[in-house]
């Protein structure tokens, strides 16, 4: 069984089946990716990972729990992450300040801005967020203000924001959108390495082919709401269903 089990999920928008019947198995530690052209149910479908849609009818299980019902804030207690398409960050508080607020938020259950600096010394936080900023190559920068950051740097950072909450499961939303061909390998790069140092399960959606390529371990091809085929890289590439879906893209 995987970390993450959805099973027959449909969700109706009025009239219009934006997810009909969805199963999908995604293997611990494992990077799962969701492909599909616009209007497949893609973020539809991961919205209803994280709690901001309820499906009509089916079930989600992680790590043997049910998130159906659940809140986002207690989904992301339960140790499913997601990344933003834009960076959200404390643009006034250095690189270092960012990453320990969630860590602090995740051990105390919220942030209070006076606790948070009379525990910015102990041992355990300071050394936790220091690996995090090593895992993303940002040990160097930890003193900068997140506001001085350039693009590419602010995407590292939330990176680590969401990775210094420990996430069994990261969810990223076409992660590498918008970037220039330099900065969409450099992200392809960071998430092999966090993957390699990692006990982390991602679930990427993704529209750019050359990532999921890079990155995915298996693949689901979502079409009109309803998975089409899974497996891996290897076997999607040229594979008729695939080409069909994407063909009048
Ligand atoms: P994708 O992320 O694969 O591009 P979406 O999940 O965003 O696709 O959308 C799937 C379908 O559901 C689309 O036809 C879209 O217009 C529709 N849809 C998505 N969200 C809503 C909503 N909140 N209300 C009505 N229709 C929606
Ligand atoms: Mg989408």
């Amino acid at each position: 069984m995987g970390i993450l089990e959805v099973k027959n999920v449909n969700k109706n928008f009025g009239g219009l089946k934006a997810l009909s019947e969805v199963n999908l198995s995604v293997k611990e530690n494992s990077v799962h990716a969701i492909i599909g052209p616009n209007g497949a149910g893609k973020s539809t479908l991961l919205n209803c990972l994280i709690g901001k849609l309820i499906p009509d009818t089916g079930s989600v299980m992680f790590d043997g729990q049910s998130v159906l019902g659940r809140k986002p804030h207690e989904i992301n207690q339960m140790g499913i992450s997601r990344v933003f398409q834009t960076p959200e960050i404390f643009g006034d508080l250095t690189v270092f300040e960012n990453v320990m607020i969630p860590i602090f938020a995740k051990r105390d259950g919220s942030f209070r801005m006076h606790a948070f600096e009379s525990v910015a010394h102990e041992r355990d936080i300071v050394e936790e967020a220091e690996a995090v900023l090593a895992d993303v190559n940002m040990l160097e920068k930890r003193d900068l203000h997140a506001a001085s950051l350039s693009r590419g740097d602010k995407r590292r950072l939330e990176m680590a924001m969401c990775l210094s909450q420990k996430p069994k499961l990261l969810l990223l939303d076409e992660p590498t959108a918008g970037m220039a061909r330099a900065d969409t390998n450099n992200t392809i790069d960071l998430l092999n390495q966090i993957k390699a140092k990692r006990d982390i399960t991602m679930c990427i959606i993704e529209h750019d082919m050359h990532v999921v390529f890079s990155l995915a371990d298996r693949i689901t091809v979502l079409a009109q709401g309803t998975p089409l085929v899974e497996d891996t890289p290897d076997k999607i590439k040229g594979h008729p269903k695939v080409q069909e879906a994407y063909l009048g893209e």
